[in-house]
Order: C-alpha cells, then structure tokens, then sequence
C-alpha cells in the first residue's frame, strides 16, 4: 500500500477537531494512540450484532463472538511471530501483564537470595511489581546503570549477571527516552546463565518489527492502547514451556479443568491465566488495528516515523534554550526536552494553549529522572498519522515558549 498521509489521517476522526480554537496538534502517542474509524466499528458491531459471553456458548451469537475473539489472538500470534496461538494471553495492559508474570513465574521460581535485572530506565509497571515480589521473597533486585545519553552499559549488565539471576526484565524502547535497548545481546547473555527475559514491549510494538522467536524472549508484555487500539487490553506472550510450568494467576472461571471443594484442576493455556469473562469487545476491536497497523507494514510505519523524528530534532534543536534529553542514535519516535530554565510543566501548558498536546512530568520513570538529575521533561511523541507541519507548529511554539526566558 502507498503511503498517502491525507489518507491515514482521514481514519482518524479525534484527530480533526480544534482545541481552544487551534487545530489539534496529538503528539502524546508514547501515553496512547488515537483510533482508526475501523477499530471504532469493530466494537460497535460487535455490541450491535454479536454480543455474547464467549467459550461457552451453545447458541450462534456465543459461537460467533469466540470466533472473532480467537481470530484476534491468532492475529497477535502472527503480529509478533509466536509459534502457536495459545501463547498469547488477554490481560488489561503491559501493567498486568508484568504483574502476571511476578505473580506466578516470580512466585514460584524466585526465592531467597535469588536476582532479578532491571534497567534505570524502567517504566514504573516494571520496576514496582519486582520490588514487592523481591521484598516479600527476601530476593534482590539490581538495576543496570545507563550513560548520560540514555543507553544502557552492556558491560555493567554482564557484570551484574550471575547464576542467582532468575528474570532479566527489560524496557524494549524507553517511554520517556526513546531508546531502543540492544534486547536480543542481553536475551542471549542472560540465557547463558540460565535466567528467563521478559521485555516491556509498550513502546516497542507499535513502532519495531517483533518476532519473538527470532529474539527469544521468554515473555513480551505490551498494550493494545498504544498500537491504535482500544484501551483496557494487554497482551503477555510467554513461550509454552515456561508459561506451562507456571502455576495460575487467578482463580475464576474459565481457568479451571474441574472444581470440587476438595481440589481444582486447571485448564490448559492460555485459558489458565484468564480467568474470568474477558474484555470480549477490545479484543475484537483490537484486531481492525492490528489489520491497520500491517496494511502499511512496520517497515514503513518505522520510516516515516524516523523522517519525524529527525526533521523535529533539527527544527527543535536550534532553537536557542532546548535541551534534548535521551540523544541515543537507535530509537524510536520519542522527543524528550527541557527548556533552559523552564519546568516542563510551564512548557506543556503554554503548548496545550497553542492546540499541541505533549505529555510532561516524569512519565511515570522517576528513577531515571533521579538519575539524569532533572524533575521530568516535555515529551512529544509521533505516530503515523503525525505530520511535519505539526512539528512546525510545535517547534514554533516551542520557539516562542523559549524565547520569553532565553533571550
Ligand atoms: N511500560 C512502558 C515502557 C510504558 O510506556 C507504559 C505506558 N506508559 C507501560 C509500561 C504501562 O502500560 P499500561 O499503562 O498500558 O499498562
């Protein structure tokens, strides 16, 4: 498919609204995406015509809704190279997905004295649910330290590997940075001491080619959301033989075999970990987004992307005052900043006043904030339906916003 941005914007009806009397500007896609008019449909048509509790159905609408409901999990199989359907697993969001796994793989294969690797660059979701299982496990948590410039230092990695490393839990791509972590080096270095690897792939999924096989994750853990569909939907792919070994997360329906008072067999996955009717409609919308996504193919999402980036880095960058924070050179379509002297909180309000949505503050990386020494920063966030007359109209609004205390 040619790429006709006109086009691609025209699916999108939030987009085409004024805010305070300017046209929007949408650059908070790191926080969510907007959604394509088919995603729209997708849940409208199933609460209209196919509305029904699924797997358990012995009428045609319950049939139906299963169907549409597995199609997408097969969809998500393709989406990132999974080898079967059944490892794919409906959960909220990367929070939960995260969660799951410090639940049950954590619960059960983490003990005292064992360790589990993080990255200063963790999204809270990824930090705050080791420190809890770590804390009640008498298990230790070591953080990989990064360079100023937002990268990981594979050499303090290797150091902090030993054979008590259990899980190595990784940031595909930076919320508040944009890097793109070097995830396949630290997959293979883990695995040779025998530890699992479970990547945050909130950022990475909707702007990167992912095959999980090829990268051998254990576990990838992202959100619908932020791929231009729906919110309240995540998704933790985890390979079989690891999430087979996995006890349940929680109990419920649908995730048992058999239940007396005396015991309960579980079901097999992914059905063990879902217990519980699911969010049958986001998950059947989710899968117009999917389709949105591969009908113009990673490859040229990430392309168009990168030409954003850059031309907002260089509009950005001389603008006198900006002070770029994150300056990896591999990332992805994330521009954190500060200007000289201003809270980013002063900046992101003067933009929402000029129609430009960014997100401010910390983004939810108060630890890497600490770490680069600063309270938070603006972040603009591109997507593919983002525009390079959009970031004329930030990096002119940035221009004014600076120059009342950079003159
Ligand atoms: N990890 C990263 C890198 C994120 O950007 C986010 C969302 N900001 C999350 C985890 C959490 O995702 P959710 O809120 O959808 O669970």
């Amino acid at each position: 498919m040619s790429f006709d941005i006109e086009h691609i914007r025209s699916q999108f009806p939030v987009l085409h609204q004024e805010v305070y009397g300017k046209p929007l500007v949408y650059l908070d896609n790191a926080a969510t995406t907007q959604k394509p008019q088919v995603v729209l449909d997708a849940i409208a048509n199933y609460y209209t015509k196919d509305n029904s509790n699924i797997h358990r159905g012995a009428h045609a609408l319950a049939d139906r809704a299963t169907q549409y409901f597995e199609d997408t999990r097969k969809a998500v199989q393709q989406f990132i190279g999974a080898r079967e359907a059944e490892e794919i697993i409906f959960t909220k969001g990367t929070t939960e997905s995260v969660n799951l796994v410090a639940s049950t793989f954590g619960r059960k294969f983490i003990g005292k004295d064992d360790e589990v690797i993080i990255s200063t660059m963790e999204h809270h979701s990824n930090i705050v649910p080791w420190q809890m299982l770590c804390e009640e496990k008498g298990a230790h948590l070591k953080v990989i330290p990064i360079t100023d410039s937002g990268e990981i230092i594979y050499e303090e990695f290797e150091k902090l590997l030993s054979p008590r490393t259990k899980l190595v839990s990784l940031v595909h791509a930076s919320n508040s940075l944009g890097t793109i972590n070097p995830v396949k080096q630290i997959i293979q270095a883990a695995h040779s001491v025998g530890a699992k690897v479970l990547l945050d792939g909130a950022q990475s999924t909707s702007h990167l080619e992912i095959d999980v096989q090829e990268l051998d994750c254990d576990f990838l853990a992202f959100s619908a959301h932020k791929l231009y569909g729906p919110t309240g939907l995540g998704i933790l792919y985890g390979k079989r033989e690891v999430l087979e070994e996995m006890p349940p997360f929680q109990g419920g329906g649908e995730m048992i075999k058999e239940v007396t008072f005396e015991k309960t067999t579980y079901n097999e996955i992914p059905f063990k970990f879902e217990a519980g009717t699911p969010n049958i409609a986001d998950v059947i919308g989710f899968k117009a987004a999917l389709d949105f996504i591969q009908q113009l193919g990673k490859p040229t999402i990430k392309k168009y992307e990168d030409e954003l980036l850059h031309y907002a880095k260089t509009s950005l960058g001389s603008i006198k005052g900006f002070i770029p924070v994150g300056t990896a050179p591999e990332k992805v379509s994330v521009l954190s900043f500060n200007i000289d002297q201003m809270h980013p909180f002063d900046v992101g309000m003067m933009l929402d006043s000029k129609g430009v949505a960014v997100r401010t503050g910390h983004h939810c990386t108060q630890p890497l904030m600490k770490r680069l020494g600063l309270e938070g920063t603006v972040r603009a966030s591109f997507a593919v339906y983002n525009t390079k007359s959009e970031v004329d109209i930030l990096a002119e609004g940035v221009e004014k916003i600076a120059r009342i205390k950079n003159k």
